[in-house]
């Protein structure tokens, strides 16, 4: 499963593919900074491919 999530500190999107969806640690590729993907966060979840 692909998501694209959105940074929620420089709102930069990106794909990314955990193995697990709640509490998977994703770290933004253009700013650095470490975020938990939440799946009932659908704000910082833009779309599961
Ligand atoms: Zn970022």
């Amino acid at each position: 499963m692909l998501l694209v999530v959105m940074c929620p500190k420089c709102g930069g999107k990106q794909k990314t593919n955990p193995r697990r969806v709640s509490g998977s640690v994703k770290k933004c590729v253009f700013c650095g900074h470490s975020f938990v993907i939440h799946s009932l966060e659908k704000d910082r979840i833009l779309a599961v491919l």
